[in-house]
C-alpha cells in the first residue's frame, strides 16, 4: 500500500484520560485518529480492580473527583455514571485517640495566600520548605501542612514551587476563605474509573479511529504537516511500525518524556527546557480488605473517640501525622470492609524501594499504630491488599507531576502547539489542575481544540 495510503489525520500517543479525550473530540470532528498506547489496556493511571468479595471497585490509580471539578463530573454525567459526594469528616489520630481534625481546607488556603505575598513581596519563587521552616506556626499545625503538601501534592517540599501555591490561592478568589472553600468537596465515580475511560474510547468512530494497545512509540519523526511515529511492540513483541500523520498529540506523562523515552527529529529544546520546571511526585497507596470492618463496629469508635466526639458519625479520614503511613480513609459513603493508605513524598520513595511484602508489612504496622490495634490481629482479619508501583512503571515513572521552583510557566510551554503539527496533552500541561484527571481531561479537549483550529 502507498504510504500516503494508510496516512491517519492524526496520531494520539497515549490512551489515558487526555489523550482519549483529545482522541474522542478529534474523532467526532471528522478526524481519522490512530491512537498508541503503550500498555495492553487504557485508561493510563486510571486503574480499577474489580473484585467480586468487594461491593466498591477498588482504584490503584486515581479515586476522587476534587471539588466541582466540570470536566470530569461532565463526562461522568454524560456516561450516566453514579457519581457519590464523601462526607466531610476528617479526624486526627494521636496515640489511639481520634479527634475531629481542624479547618485543615483553611490552614492549607491560608498557607498558599501567605505564599503569595511572600513571592509578591521577594519578587521571586522559592520553595515550600522555607515556610514551612521559618513560618510561625504551632507544630501540629506546621506537621499537618507538611503532611498535606507532600500527601495531597506528593511532592519533595524543598522542590514544590510558593508561587505555584500561592496562584491556586489567587484562583481561589483571595480574601478569607469563604466556607465553601474551607471543606473542599470531593466525589467518587461508584462504578470505578474505569468506566469513565471506556465511554471516551466508545466515543471514537469505528469507522474513522483505531486504538492500538500494546504499542510504544519511542520516536517521532516530523516536519511541518507530516509526522512519522515510530512504535515497537509492548509486552517485548519483536518488530518496529511507523504511523504517519498529519500531526499528533502528545498526550504521555511528563516523567516519560523527561526521561527520553520519546525521541523528537528534529529536537525539542524548548519541551526539554519545560519539563526541567515540572517535578514528578511519588506516591504509596495500598488497598487493604479485611473479613470484617472492625472501624464500623460502635465500640471501637467509642473507645477512640471518647465522649466528645461520640456523634462524629462513621470513620472516614484519618490523618496521623508522624505515622509512616499518615492517611488512611475508609470507602464511605459506602460501607465496606476496605482500607486505603497513602503518603507521599520522600517517604513515598523510601517505601516504594523495598519489596511488596515489605510494604505491607509497613502498612499494617501503621494502620497498628494509628487505629491502636494489635498487628497481629490486622494480619488475621486481612482477606486482601493491593498496590501498583507506579515509580517502577516505565509507562509512568511516578504518581503525578508538580510545579517546581521557577517553573510556573512549565505546564503551559509544554502545552503550547509546535509549528501547528505537534500538539501536547496531558495532567503536567494544566497548570490549574495539574496532577488530576480533571487536568488531564482538560487539556485532551484543549489540544483537540488547538489542533482543529491549526488544521481547518
Ligand atoms: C496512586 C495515584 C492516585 C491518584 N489519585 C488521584 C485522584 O484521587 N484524583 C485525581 O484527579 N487524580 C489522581 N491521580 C492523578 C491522575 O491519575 C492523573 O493525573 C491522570 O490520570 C493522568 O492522565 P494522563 O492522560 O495525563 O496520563 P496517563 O493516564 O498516564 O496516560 C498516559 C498514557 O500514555 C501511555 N504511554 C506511556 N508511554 C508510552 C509510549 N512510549 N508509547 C505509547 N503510550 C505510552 C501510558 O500507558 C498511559 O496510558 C492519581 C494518580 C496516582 C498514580
Amino acid at each position: 500500500m502507498p504510504a500516503d495510503r494508510k496516512r491517519v489525520d492524526v496520531s494520539v500517543l497515549g490512551a489515558g484520560a487526555a489523550g482519549l479525550a483529545a482522541a474522542r473530540d478529534l474523532s467526532q470532528a471528522g478526524l481519522r485518529v490512530t491512537v498508541i498506547e503503550a500498555r495492553p489496556r487504557i485508561g493510563g493511571r486510571i486503574l480499577t480492580r474489580h473484585d467480586p468479595r468487594s461491593p466498591v471497585p477498588l482504584e490503584l490509580g486515581a479515586e476522587f473527583v476534587h471539588g466541582e471539578a466540570p470536566e470530569t463530573l461532565s463526562v461522568a454525567q454524560a456516561a450516566g455514571l453514579t457519581v457519590i459526594e464523601l462526607p466531610a469528616t476528617r479526624e486526627l489520630a494521636t496515640a489511639g485517640h481520634f479527634s475531629q481534625l481542624g479547618d485543615l481546607w483553611g490552614d492549607v488556603q491560608r498557607m498558599n495566600k501567605e505564599l503569595a505575598r511572600r513571592v509578591a513581596k521577594r519578587g521571586k519563587d522559592f520553595p515550600v520548605s522555607e515556610y514551612l521552616e521559618s513560618a510561625r506556626l504551632p507544630p501540629l499545625r506546621r506537621k499537618l501542612l507538611r503532611g498535606f503538601v507532600e500527601g495531597f501534592y506528593a511532592a519533595r517540599p524543598e522542590r514544590l514551587s510558593a508561587k505555584s501555591l500561592g496562584e491556586e490561592a489567587a484562583s481561589d478568589g483571595g480574601g478569607e476563605p469563604s466556607a465553601g472553600e474551607r471543606d473542599e468537596t470531593q466525589f467518587r465515580i461508584l462504578n470505578g474509573g474505569d468506566a469513565l475511560m471506556q465511554w471516551l474510547r466508545d466515543g471514537l468512530d469505528p469507522e474513522r479511529a483505531e486504538v492500538r494497545l500494546s504499542t510504544v512509540a519511542h520516536a517521532i519523526r516530523w516536519k511541518r504537516g507530516q509526522v512519522a511515529v515510530v512504535c515497537r511492540g509492548g509486552d517485548g513483541a519483536a518488530g518496529e511500525s511507523t504511523v504517519h500523520a498529519r500531526a499528533v498529540v502528545i498526550a504521555l506523562p511528563a516523567a516519560v518524556l523527561k526521561a527520553g523515552a520519546l525521541g523528537f527529529e528534529p529536537a525539542l529544546p524548548a519541551k526539554q527546557r519545560a519539563l526541567a520546571g515540572i517535578e514528578t511526585g511519588h506516591v504509596l497507596k495500598i488497598v487493604l480488605r479485611f473479613r470484617h470492618a472492625f472501624w464500623e463496629n460502635p465500640e471501637f469508635l467509642k473507645e477512640r473517640r471518647g465522649n466528645s466526639n461520640a456523634d462524629t458519625g462513621r470513620l472516614n479520614f484519618l490523618h496521623a501525622p508522624g505515622a509512616e503511613i499518615p492517611t488512611w480513609w475508609t470507602s464511605l459513603p459506602v460501607r465496606a470492609p476496605l482500607l486505603t493508605g497513602w503518603v507521599g513524598g520522600v517517604t513515598a520513595e523510601t517505601l516504594l524501594a523495598e519489596e511488596p511484602a515489605s510494604r505491607l508489612e509497613r502498612g499494617l504496622v501503621a494502620l497498628s499504630d494509628v487505629m491502636a490495634v494489635p498487628r497481629r490481629e490486622l494480619e488475621e482479619n486481612l482477606d486482601d491488599w493491593a498496590s501498583h508501583d507506579w515509580r517502577a512503571d516505565p509507562f509512568a515513572r511516578g504518581a503525578y507531576s508538580y510545579i517546581g521552583v521557577g517553573g510556573s510557566d512549565a505546564p503551559r510551554a509544554l502545552g503550547r502547539p509546535v509549528e501547528g503539527t505537534l500538539f501536547f496533552a496531558g495532567e503536567a500541561t494544566d497548570g490549574e489542575q495539574i496532577g488530576t484527571v480533571a487536568g488531564a481531561l482538560g487539556s485532551g479537549r484543549r489540544a483537540a481544540r488547538e489542533l482543529l483550529r491549526a488544521t481547518s
